[in-house]
Parts: C-alpha cells; sequence; structure tokens
C-alpha cells in the first residue's frame, strides 16, 4: 500500500500547499511516494529530502512543461496503477482540485476535497472543509483508490527531518494527443512584485473603496516597501482594475501572510475565506461597523488615500 503525492512546485521550489499535503500524507503511516511534474522536476525532487518520500516519480517530459491538466491527470492514472497506490493526495490548489477531478474521472472514483484531517480505517474516515470552510464535515470514502485533496493552510508544515533524499525514478506516462488539448499557452500577467499571493507574508488587500484602477499606485507602493504583494476583493477584478490572478477569497487565492492590510475592502463572508489564515489584520475602512473592522487585529478610520501615505511615509522614515 503506497501514498502518492503530487508536489507541485515554481521551479525547484516545492509549494508550500504541496509540502502541507505531503505532511498530512505522513499521518496516513504508509509509505509515501512523490510525483513531481515539468522541467524542474529533477532538482526539486532532491530538495525533499527528509519529508518521509521513499521514491519522487520525475516526468521531466517537454510535452508537460506547461500545465496541462488532463495529461497531468493521465500521468497520475498510471504512476498511481503502476505503484498500486492505494491513495493519491494533491494540494487544494486550483492545480490540484482540477487535476484530482480529472483523476476521479478518469478512474471513475469519488474525490474528496479539501480535507483537513485523516482519521483512517476502513472505509477511509475524514475530516474536510465544506460551504466555503464555514463548516466542518466527518465523512467516510469508501474506493479501492483513495482521491484527496488538501484544504489550504489547515495543515501545519512538518520541519524536514534530517535522514537521507529520496530515491529519483524517471517516469514516462503514455499521453494521448487529446490529453495535451487543453494547456497553459502563455501568461498575460506576471507577477511583477515576485512574491506569490499564496506564499506572501504581507498582503495589501485592496476592495471597492480604492476607487479606480490607479488608486492601486499607493498599494502597489506600500506592498513593494514592505516586501510583500497586492490582494484584492472580487469586485476589483469584476471591474477589470486588477487581474483575477490577485484575487483573494472563496473564487480566488486562499492567503495565509503575517499581516493583511485590508483597504477598502467590506470583508464578505466569500473574501473572508481566503484571508482567515492572516495572522494580523489591520483594516483600514472608512466605516467602523465593516465586518472586516470587527474582524481586525488593529483598524484606522479614514479615508485610505490618506492613511496609506501616512503609513508609507511612516514606514520610509522607521528606515
Ligand atoms: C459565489 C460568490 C463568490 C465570491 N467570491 C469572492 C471572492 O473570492 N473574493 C471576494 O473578495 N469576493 C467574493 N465575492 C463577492 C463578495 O460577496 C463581495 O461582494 C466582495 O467581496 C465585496 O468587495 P469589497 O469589500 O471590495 O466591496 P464592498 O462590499 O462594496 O466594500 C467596500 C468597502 O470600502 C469601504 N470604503 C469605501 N471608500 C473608502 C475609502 N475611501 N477609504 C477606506 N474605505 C473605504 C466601505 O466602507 C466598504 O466597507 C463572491 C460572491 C459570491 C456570490
Amino acid at each position: 500500500m503506497t501514498a502518492l503525492v503530487l508536489v507541485e512546485h515554481a521551479d525547484t521550489e516545492p509549494d508550500r500547499l504541496s509540502l502541507e499535503a505531503l505532511s498530512l500524507a505522513a499521518s496516513l503511516g504508509e509509505p509515501v511516494e512523490a510525483l513531481a511534474i515539468g522541467r524542474w522536476s529533477t532538482p526539486l525532487a532532491g530538495r525533499l529530502a527528509g519529508r518521509g518520500i521513499g521514491t519522487v516519480h520525475v516526468v521531466d517530459d517537454p510535452r508537460l512543461a506547461a500545465f496541462a491538466p488532463a495529461a497531468w491527470a493521465a500521468t497520475i492514472v498510471q504512476l498511481a496503477a503502476a505503484r498500486s497506490a492505494s491513495v493519491v493526495i494533491a494540494a487544494g490548489s486550483d492545480r490540484g482540485n482540477e487535476v484530482m477531478a480529472h483523476v476521479g474521472a478518469k478512474m471513475d472514483l469519488p474525490m474528496a476535497a479539501n480535507v483537513t484531517e485523516i482519521l483512517g480505517g476502513s472505509p477511509l474516515r475524514l475530516v474536510r472543509q465544506r460551504w466555503a470552510g464555514s463548516l466542518l464535515e466527518e465523512s467516510t470514502l469508501d474506493a479501492p483508490t483513495k482521491l484527496l485533496t488538501i484544504a489550504p493552510h489547515a495543515v501545519a508544515v512538518a520541519e524536514p527531518a534530517a535522514g537521507a533524499a529520496p530515491s529519483l525514478a524517471p517516469f514516462t506516462p503514455d499521453l494521448a494527443e487529446a490529453d495535451l488539448a487543453v494547456a497553459v499557452a502563455r501568461r498575460l500577467e506576471p507577477d511583477r512584485s515576485g512574491v506569490s499571493l499564496a506564499d506572501a507574508r504581507v498582503v495589501v488587500g485592496g476592495g471597492r473603496g480604492v476607487g479606480s484602477a490607479e488608486g492601486f499606485a499607493q498599494l502597489d507602493e506600500l506592498a513593494a516597501l514592505l516586501g510583500g504583494t497586492v490582494g484584492v476583493a472580487r469586485v476589483v477584478t469584476s471591474a477589470g482594475w486588477r487581474p483575477h490572478a490577485q484575487q483573494v477569497g472563496q473564487t480566488g487565492t486562499r492567503i495565509a501572510p503575517d499581516l493583511y492590510i485590508a483597504c477598502g475592502i467590506s470583508g464578505a463572508i466569500q473574501h473572508m475565506v481566503g484571508a482567515r489564515s492572516a495572522k494580523a489584520i489591520l483594516a483600514i475602512n472608512t466605516d467602523r461597523d465593516a465586518p472586516m473592522v470587527t474582524r481586525a487585529t488593529y483598524a484606522v478610520i479614514g479615508d485610505l488615500h490618506t492613511v496609506l501615505p501616512a503609513i508609507i511615509a511612516g514606514v520610509r522614515a522607521a528606515r
């Protein structure tokens, strides 16, 4: 019996959500093997030492250099069969959920998304988030191969132990043309800050209160000063002021920064789903009764276009 974990990565660094998936996989008490797909998969595999992985299966196929969900899923299905995997786990990222949905369809098996805890037993008992994380459900998964994704930021990343690096095993999937019909062709909005929203230690968030696309210049400036990045509410992406890639929330990215500076954001439940793992929130809002203000660690009641320049000047002076 083997647990197979898909490890997503940016260049040679494993994504934090995949490390969370590996941490939960370790709680199964079964041998854990990993799958890394893409151009940097070989150097990445060497960086997974001390995480309880016996083997990293490396798929360094140029056809998979760009994300191609059906092809990734075909790869997982073939590797799971070759390794007799009893459990297949991916991060609860957009990609992880998309790929595992394809895997479920190909294998004609159920897929449990947003798992927070594995309780064990047969059929497998799980705890998972439902309704955008507003409730926890205990459920059972009865399938020959259990397919799971892990709720973002619900599981602590275990520190790597001292130990041998996993062995590397090249894997060549048998892909059909149809598997490659959908693939990332180009990126419209490269992240200029170089800091990913999901991993940023500081996020400066902007909502309708920012007022315009131009109004985000102050948020960009503060984010750059603090080594963070900008995140936005959905009305901002709907208005075309910022790309969807920067949206925080139920239908956007889930963030877990040390500090979330929420400017002109009311704090609707669908937004807070994505921000609930922030360690501290500084709300800047004209409405002292806005839900974001009542949930914040600190709040400044005022016009963000007055407050932000003062904060920026203060940070510059402190430097
Ligand atoms: C199925 C579904 C999924 C959704 N998914 C998401 C999601 O992923 N992410 C998301 O964000 N939303 C999502 N939404 C939308 C969500 O319900 C809210 O509509 C949205 O979050 C509101 O954005 P906002 O806070 O910027 O705007 P508003 O609610 O209009 O709030 C604006 C805030 O700015 C303040 N303000 C105004 N001017 C100033 C100023 N000059 N200075 C300081 N403060 C000011 C106001 O007091 C107010 O609190 C979803 C909705 C649905 C139905």
